[in-house]
């Protein structure tokens, strides 16, 4: 079969378009064709050798396409099927766990369904979990017009909160108010101490960063005492270790890193949190926006796009034809 595989870590041009065997499904797998291949920041930290797997590999993780074959028989040739977490998706077939499936009803648009759950369940777990947001609270997310970024803002807002966004150009100030933002800001210097005074001084309830290094201190300034920040990613670059004593200093605040691993990992978590997506985007009340579609041989232009901060909402790898 056709991948992209990763022989070395570095820059885009490690994504080389290869044959390979195709993969084999243990008893709790099943094989899956591959339709389309979500691509999410994640695989950018793979790719770089942030997180290590064993080379060479097939990166990606998400995506969606119909079952090939179920070793336990259970689940039609043919099915429609959506994932977030099967590594080596960016190839024309791929093993998924059978715990990690959703099925999708075959009129659903394809490209939304394989983009749909790693950064919906993750801006699910932020809202529903890590801090449940509701009528009155603020919350503050970092590159609002991202993937996860439209929509958090989208769930936040339809919680009843108040949301602040940072963003990094006019275009994609616009999108940010359009998913419901009501102040949104530019990553100038002070920004954090800018949204605090905002909000009378008081600071926000919750802030969702998910681009790290560059804006980690200025979301403590903008956090309230006894508030919460959610440090959900990296994409400026990992913080650096800090002094716990610096959550006293900023009045007794919560850090947590948390990850969609662990918050699908309790009993019926993943399907909860991956139904309550599909239902919100089939209702019309969660609007995915794919922003750019590449062919699979294309991976590495869709990852010099992303890493280069010229592309919104979610992105996704033409796989094989429906
Ligand atoms: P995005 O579509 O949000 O892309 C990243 C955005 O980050 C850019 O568009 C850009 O927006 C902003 N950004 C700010 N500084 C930089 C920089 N120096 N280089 C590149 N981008 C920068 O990606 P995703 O929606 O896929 O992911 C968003 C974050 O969520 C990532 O950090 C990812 O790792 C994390 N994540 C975490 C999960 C978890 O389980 N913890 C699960 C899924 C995602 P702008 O130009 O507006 O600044």
């Amino acid at each position: 079969m056709h991948a992209i595989q990763i022989a070395e870590s570095g820059g885009p041009e490690v994504l080389r378009y290869t044959e390979v065997p195709a993969p084999l499904p243990t008893e709790e797998e099943v094989l899956v064709d591959v339709t389309v291949a979500g691509v999410n920041y994640i695989d950018t930290y793979y790719r770089e050798g942030i997180y290590s797997a064993e080379k060479p590999f097939i990166p990606g993780f998400e995506g969606t396409g119909r079952v090939v074959y179920d070793p336990q028989g259970q689940i039609a040739e043919g099915t429609l099927v959506a994932w977030h977490h099967a590594f080596g998706s960016y190839a024309e077939q791929v093993c998924v766990s059978r715990n990690g499936l959703v099925a999708v009803p075959d009129d659903f648009p394809t490209e939304i369904a394989a983009s749909m759950l790693l950064q919906g369940m993750t801006a699910h777990f932020l809202s529903h979990g890590v801090y449940e947001l509701g009528e009155g609270d603020t919350c503050l997310i970092t590159a609002g017009a991202g993937g996860v970024g439209q929509l958090l803002t989208q769930m936040a807002s339809s919680l009843g909160a108040t949301v602040y966004t940072i963003v990094s150009s006019d275009e994609k100030e616009k999108i940010s108010y359009a998913c419901g933002a009501e102040h949104v800001f530019r990553y100038r210097e002070g920004w954090g101490e800018q949204v605090r005074r905002l909000t009378g001084g008081r600071g926000i309830d919750v802030v969702y960063d998910g681009v790290g290094q560059s804006t980690f201190f200025e979301s403590l300034e903008a956090v309230r005492a006894r508030g919460t920040v959610a440090l959900f990613g990296a994409a400026s670059g990992p913080v650096e270790p800090i002094d716990p004593q610096l959550l006293n200093k900023h009045g007794s605040i919560f850090l947590t890193r948390p990850s969609l691993g662990a918050w699908t990992a309790q009993e019926g978590e993943f399907q909860m949190r991956a139904q309550a997506v599909v239902q919100a985007i089939m209702d019309g009340d969660l609007k995915l926006n794919v922003s750019a579609s590449y062919p699979l041989e294309e991976a590495a232009q869709a990852h010099r796009d992303l890493q280069s901060r010229s592309t919104t909402g979610s992105i996704v790898l033409r796989v094989t034809p429906d």
